[in-house]
């Protein structure tokens, strides 16, 4: 059972990947370092809808 969400960058709002996740291994929001082409550098993405 897998769940298709968008990781938004915390620094921009600028959502970046979509990615998805299996809500039963982690039912809380993510949070995950990657790049941001808007910031130009690594930042912390969170799950948005
Ligand atoms: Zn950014």
């Amino acid at each position: 059972m897998r769940t298709n969400i968008t990781l938004v960058c915390t620094e921009c709002k600028g959502r970046n990947y979509d990615t998805n996740k299996n809500k039963k291994n982690d039912p809380d929001r993510m949070e995950i370092k990657k790049y941001c082409p808007k910031c130009k550098k690594h930042t912390v993405h969170k799950e948005g809808k």
